[in-house]
């Protein structure tokens, strides 16, 4: 297993050669970074969770027509997926002020944002990733305008579709990242959602006592993040219990 070989390694994630051309394993590791890598810790069990609620959002959407570039969970840490050429964006889908928003420009923490706010970063470690906007990414080239329409609208689609999934089990989808690639299908190219989405990209609150359950936990030393998560999970209706088998659906929050 360990002669594969290794493509790449990045904060959280492995991507391995996969079992045939055009194809990769992305591997979820149990490290969690913040702050430009400034904060690493192993968290036990965050892969494997990461693993079940990003298969479980990619599935969806696929079966919604939102192309991703998942095709199946292969095991406890890995998937497969298909390559694709990563757009060096960030796409930040905000509905509610926190983080960074708040830091910028001093809005309260929790003030719902009077419409859902698409922002771009700029993915370059060495900058610390950069807020930028629509005419820096054009005219650098980092997408064309037609691919950032493209962009916009499958984040603005991937928010309304979450925002109703964690809704119906008592989660509030405050923002969330998301990374999109290029694929090449014969001479077609088209947008497709790529890396992950988790509690380690999106922040989730709950509804009622607002509890943090996403990697905030982590950024500000709260403890208790990998039950969060499984938490997270445990509503979605994908971790194995004994008294509610895998897959039985989402338990609904009244
Ligand atoms: N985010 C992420 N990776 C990053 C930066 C942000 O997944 O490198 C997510 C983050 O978890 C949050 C959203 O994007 O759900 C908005 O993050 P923000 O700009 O507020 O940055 P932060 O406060 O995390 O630095």
């Amino acid at each position: 297993m360990n002669r594969r070989r290794r493509i790449y390694e990045g904060k959280a994630k492995i991507l391995y050669e996969g079992p045939e051309p055009g194809t990769l394993i992305q591997h979820f590791k149990d490290d969690a970074t913040a702050f430009n890598n400034q904060k690493h810790e192993v968290i036990d069990g965050k892969g494997v969770l990461n693993n079940r609620i990003s298969e479980y959002i990619f599935t969806n959407l696929n079966n919604l027509g939102i192309p991703t570039h998942f095709v199946r969970r292969l095991n406890m840490r890995e998937q497969l997926i298909r390559e694709v050429d990563v757009i060096p964006i960030e796409l930040v889908v905000r509905n509610v002020a926190a983080g960074s928003l708040t830091k910028r420009l001093g809005v309260e923490e929790g003030t719902q944002l009077p419409r859902s706010i698409i922002e771009f970063y700029y993915k370059n470690d060495e900058l610390g990733d950069p807020l930028v906007s629509e005419e820096h990414i054009t005219a650098f080239g980092w997408a064309t305008p037609q691919e950032l329409d493209d962009m916009m609208a499958m984040g603005i689609r991937i928010n309304d579709f979450l925002s109703g999934l964690f809704m119906g089990v008592g989660i509030r989808l405050v923002d969330f990242k998301i990374e999109l690639g290029r694929l090449i299908e014969g001479d077609m190219m088209r947008i497709v959602l790529a890396d992950e989405i988790s509690p380690d990209s999106c922040r989730l609150w709950d509804t009622k006592t607002n509890d943090k359950m996403d990697k905030d936990r982590f950024r500000q030393n709260m403890g208790g993040m990998v039950e969060a998560y499984q938490e997270v999970a445990r509503r979605l209706g994908i971790l194995i219990e004994n008294d509610r088998p895998a897959g039985s659906g989402p338990v609904l929050v009244k």
